[in-house]
């Protein structure tokens, strides 16, 4: 058996594994880079016959979830190659690919898994364990092959609302394993806060409290976010959106909304609306905003309900990565621009991936025998900084090496 990290060792996003025996080979994840702050990403792989060349002889692709540094090259890979991704995770990735008006067909050639389905491709068995991420629809694939076991975590954390089933599903299911192929984003954020989404909610109902008119920059497809904001807006307030927004927010309720009151998405507001704006300025809102123009006309209507507003009775909750106002190298110039239009600002995030205690405990439930392998991480090699046991940091992997008898490759081809 042969593992080979193509990309994600010393980089957040971009994230290509390959799992292989004799007779066998897949990918989990096939992921873009991600921008820096002009746009670029600096991707060798933007380029079908790159694509078609990384994927020859590879017999599946499995996605961990529908974030672009996962899935971003799915459309370029031939069509002779099965690829596999959650079933709601391919209904949001449809629509989105309907507004953005990218080609359809590619989305609807996703073959799709349930938690816990039993995936054989050859020699190798893929069985995916939902995880919570700041993706809906977000999985960890337990790898099976030649007598070994294989998880690869994809992004998870421990303190969204559906996390509580991490470690019973690691006790449960997943058990002592061979390798661990793990995310370690937060091992270069280490100064960030980690809040849990339920005490995320508890600062936003404060503000919706003291403030009548809220705009809000968030995901469109956290699932966990927008719960977070949808169910802290006081009763009788509009929630207002776009109808893509809307379109995604049915897709969890019919999804979510079964097992928990939580991801019951009701009474939206939805633009376009003759009376909407009179209805807000009455009642109240909470606003879901879009800086990116893919809707000019819900753009325009935004421009027009901030400007009715006096500066001081409105405020901007910023609900994403810092990075994207404060970093040098990721900066989003739009989002900056965005915030300028506000006097009051708040910043209430949590991160969709895993915290050092979080990370620390899959290591532990999971003992790997033979390797612990960090990935989606600007810093692959603290990993080593981690409160795990010294047999475990001497199992930590983060250059190429043939161990038990297994060859790991580990490309590195970004070097912070
Ligand atoms: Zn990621
Ligand atoms: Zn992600």
């Amino acid at each position: 058996m042969k593992i080979t990290v193509h990309r994600g060792i010393n980089q957040i996003g971009g994230c290509i594994t390959e799992i292989a025996t004799d007779t066998t080979r897949i990918l989990i994840d096939l992921g873009k880079n991600l921008p820096d702050n002009s746009g670029n990403n600096d991707d060798y792989l933007d380029s079908k016959s790159e694509v078609a060349q990384l994927c020859n002889g590879i017999d599946a692709i499995f996605y961990t979830h529908y974030h672009g540094d996962h899935v971003g090259h799915f459309p370029n890979v031939p069509d002779s190659i099965p690829q596999y991704i959650g079933k709601v995770s391919k209904q949001v990735m449809a629509i989105k690919a309907e507004v953005l008006q990218q080609d359809i067909k590619k989305v609807e050639r996703l073959k799709t898994f349930q938690p816990l389905d039993k995936i054989a491709i050859g020699n190798i068995v893929v069985t995916p364990y939902f995880v919570s991420h700041s993706a809906a629809d977000s999985y960890m694939f337990l790898i099976e092959a030649e007598g070994k076991r294989i998880l690869h975590t994809g992004d998870l954390r421990g303190h969204g609302y559906l996390s509580k089933g991490l470690v019973p599903t690691l006790k449960k299911y997943i058990k002592q394993i061979d390798f661990l192929i793990i995310e370690g984003t937060m091992l270069s954020r280490s100064n960030e806060k980690v809040e849990s989404e339920r005490e995320l909610k508890v600062r936003v109902e404060k503000l919706m409290a003291q403030y009548k008119y809220v705009f809000v920059l968030a995901s469109s497809t956290d699932m966990d976010r927008l719960a977070t904001f949808h169910k802290a807006n006081p009763t009788g307030r509009l929630f207002v959106c776009d109808r893509y927004q809307k379109r995604v927010l049915d897709l969890f309720t019919a999804n979510g909304g079964s097992y928990s009151d939580l991801y019951k998405f009701e009474n939206l507001s939805v633009f376009p609306n003759n009376t909407l704006l009179e209805d807000m300025i009455r009642e109240g809102f909470c606003m879901m905003v879009r800086v990116n123009k893919y809707d000019g006309k819900y753009s325009r209507f935004t421009s027009l309900t901030i400007n009715k507003i006096p500066n001081s009775e409105r405020v901007l909750i910023y609900s994403m990565w810092g990075g994207y106002l404060d970093s040098e190298r990721h900066q989003n110039k739009e989002y900056i621009e965005f915030c300028k239009r506000f006097d009051n600002i708040e910043r209430i995030h949590t991160s969709g991936h895993a915290s050092l205690e979080c990370l620390t405990e899959v290591c532990e439930l999971t003992n790997p025998r033979v390797g612990i392998i960090p990935i989606h991480s600007e810093r692959s090699d603290n990993f080593h900084l981690l409160p795990i046991t010294e047999g475990l940091k001497r199992r930590i992997i983060t250059t190429s090496a043939n161990v038990g008898g297994i060859d790991v490759e580990i490309i590195d081809d970004m070097t912070y």
